[in-house]
Order: structure tokens, then sequence, then C-alpha cells
């Protein structure tokens, strides 16, 4: 029987990170998918990688930067090893500023960028150019940054899978037996899971509905307007996420609020009226009590761990997540944050 170092539940963009970190590092890997690759909220259209605005820095915002610069070197060698594209390009992001509070608050903040994100990336205010990809700004000025990257989620899963299978580790989608140290990485039903094993809930599903477009502005910059992400994609579409629904019936419909949710963005970027709707699309991102990811050994499950909480940037937390987990589990080397650590589930409630 084949030799396996570690098995991964879950082949969402935690879990086949996480494998694909281990099997580059020389470990044999074994990812077990129960539904199908993508069924969980990882199978979208989105895919933006957003930085935390630089200020009132903390644990969780330094953890996702170091994802965010480490993501063009990390796809790279997934598109290099799988021979497929991940869609990742670090395009750029612009927001309008509605009045004169928002400038200053925006300048202050792009000199903490500056030193923050330690010259490797920019924020910066900047005026408008009349262009038709350019959200309407009340000030004639717009928040530049260039740290914004994004990929395109299911060509990513995709990569991820045949980089897997080129380091010679497997990827099923049949439940199968583990061997090794196990990582859960099930999204939200092992939030469910968790929260029953402990009795009280320590985490919930926040759905999310977006809407694809064939609109091409695929090297154009991200755009942020008023809670909308307009994310062009290399293959000439454009997604529009999200909404972010506390309640809800159905974890997988879609609605009048992705019509309005729509209706918003052609209303804010007149260049997009006329392009066809290609797909909608929604899921729940799984969201722990703390909002912040849950990363570490399982309390009282010896040589099980858990990597959950991914919310709404699991995309862009994913390179690190991967590199924290297999640090931890292969090497023994335990870099994870205080805040993240799965031990706090229990003593958590959650936040509405
Ligand atoms: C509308 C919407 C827009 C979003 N936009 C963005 C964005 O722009 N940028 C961003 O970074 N993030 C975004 N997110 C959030 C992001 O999608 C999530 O944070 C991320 O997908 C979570 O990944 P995951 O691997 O932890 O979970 P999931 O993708 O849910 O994967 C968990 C997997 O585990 C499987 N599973 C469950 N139980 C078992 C078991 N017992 N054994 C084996 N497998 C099992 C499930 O079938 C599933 O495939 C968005 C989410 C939504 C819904």
């Amino acid at each position: 029987m084949t030799r396996v170092d570690l098995t991964v539940r879950g082949a969402g963009i935690f879990g086949l990170s996480i494998a694909w970190e281990a099997a580059r590092r020389g470990a044999r890997v074994r990812v077990i998918e129960t539904t199908r690759i993508g069924a969980g909220a990882s199978g979208g259209l989105v895919g933006a990688m957003a930085p935390h605005v630089p200020e009132l820095w903390n644990a969780k915002k330094a953890f996702q930067l170091e994802s965010l610069l480490m993501a063009a070197d990390w796809w790279a060698a997934v598109e290099a090893a799988s021979g497929l594209p991940s869609g990742y390009a670090r395009t750029g992001r612009l927001q309008p500023l509605p009045d004169a509070r928002a400038i200053s608050q925006a300048e202050a903040r792009g000199v903490e960028a500056a030193t923050l994100w330690r010259g490797q990336a920019a924020w910066t205010v900047i005026p408008t150019r009349g262009s038709p990809w350019e959200p309407a700004s009340p000030t004639g000025l717009l928040i530049h940054d260039t740290l914004t990257a994004r990929v395109n989620p299911n060509a990513a899963l995709a990569a991820l899978v045949a980089g897997i299978r080129a380091m010679q580790g497997e990827v099923t989608e049949h439940d199968t037996t583990d061997e090794g140290p196990v990582i859960w990485a099930t999204g939200i039903a092992g939030l469910d899971h968790l929260s029953a094993l402990l009795g009280r809930p320590v985490g919930s599903g926040v759905k999310g509905q977006a809407i694809l477009l064939a609109h091409d502005a695929r090297d154009a910059p991200q755009l942020f307007i008023d809670g909308l992400h307009v994310v062009p994609h290399a293959d000439g579409t454009t997604a529009i996420g999200s909404t972010s629904e506390n309640r809800w019936t159905d974890p997988t419909g879609t609605d009048a609020q992705l019509d309005a949710l729509l209706a918003r963005a052609r209303l804010a970027l007149p260049v997009l009226n006329d392009a066809p709707v290609i797909a909608r699309w929604a899921a729940l991102r799984p969201r722990a009590a703390s909002r912040a990811p849950v990363l570490g050994p399982w309390p009282d499950r010896p040589g099980h761990f858990i990597a959950n909480g991914g919310f709404k940037i699991g995309f862009g937390m994913a390179p690190m997540v991967a590199q924290t987990m297999v640090d931890l589990v292969l090497d023994q080397r335990d870099t994870i944050p205080a805040d993240f650590r799965p031990e706090l589930l229990s003593a958590s409630s959650v936040q509405k």
C-alpha cells in the first residue's frame, strides 16, 4: 500500500492549498472530498484578494498581508507544476472617495501603508481620469492600491488539484481511509460538526451570492464601490460580489438580492449595462465565532488538526494558511497566531 504522510479532508481552497504545500515539500498527501471538488464556498466566481485597510494593525491583518505578498510566487509555482492557469494577477484596485473626510482618512492610510506594506505595494490617492472603467467619485479622487490581486476560483482549484497530482499526491472524491495526521478543512460542515461536539455554536454560515458577466476588462484594476466588488478575470469575464446574508433558507439558491446587486453594479459602472450574465452562484462562507481563521491542533483529538474560518477572505489567506499548517503538522513548527487557535472555540460564542 502507498505510504501517505498526511490526509487532508475537504477539497476547497484551504484543503487543496495545504495539500499542495505539503506535496511540494516532499510529503505524500491524500485529499479526501466527500461531495465534489469545490462543492463548498470555494467553487465560486469572485476570487478577489484585497488587503485589509492599513490601520489599527493586528495579527489577522499581518497574517493576511504576508499571504498577499507571497501569493504571486506561490500561484506561479502551482501553475508551473500543474501546467494550468490559476487566473492570478495583481491588477490593483480603485475605490471612490465620497467626501473630504474620506480623503483625509485615505491619505492617512496611505502613510500607514508605506510602512506596513514594507515598500512592496502602495496605497495612494489619485485623480479620476474619466475612463469608462472607473467608479464615479464625487470628489474627483480615487484610492489606488497596488496590492489587490485576483484568482479565478475554479481555475485555481483545478490548478491545485493538478499540481498535487503532479507531485504524486492523491485527490479523491470518494470517501476513503485517513492515514497519517488528518487536517480537517471541511468548511461549514466542519464548523457545524464542532458546534455539535461542543454543544454550542462555534461558527455559522454567512450566505453570499455573486454573478458573472461576459465583459472583458482582464488587465483593468478591480473596483470596490460602496461595498460592491467588481473583479475582472483573465478569461474575459467580470465577477460582481457579493451579498452577505446572516438569515437564509436556501444556502445555494440565488434570488432578487442578486438582481439588486447587479443593478447597483450597472448603475455604478454603465459599461456593464449590456454585458450578458454568464452565471449566478451562491454558497455559505464559513465564519468562526471569532471571525478569524481557526488553525491548529484539534483539542483533545491527537493527530487531528483544523483549518477553517476563511469567511470572506479564504482565497487571500490560503498561501499563509497552507504554510502555517504544513509547518505545524509536518515540521512541528508552531507559528499560529494566538487568536486563531482552535482551543479558543470552546470559550467563544457566535457574534451576529
Ligand atoms: C459569494 C462569495 C464570495 C466570496 N468572495 C471571496 C473573495 O472574493 N475572496 C476571498 O478570498 N474569499 C471569498 N469568499 C470566501 C471564500 O470563498 C471562503 O473563505 C473559502 O472558500 C473557504 O474555503 P474552505 O476550503 O475553508 O471551505 P470550502 O470551500 O467550503 O471547502 C470545504 C470542503 O470540505 C468538504 N467536506 C465537508 N465535510 C467533509 C468531510 N467529512 N470529508 C471530506 N470533505 C468534506 C466540502 O464538500 C467542501 O468541498 C467568498 C465566498 C462567497 C460565498
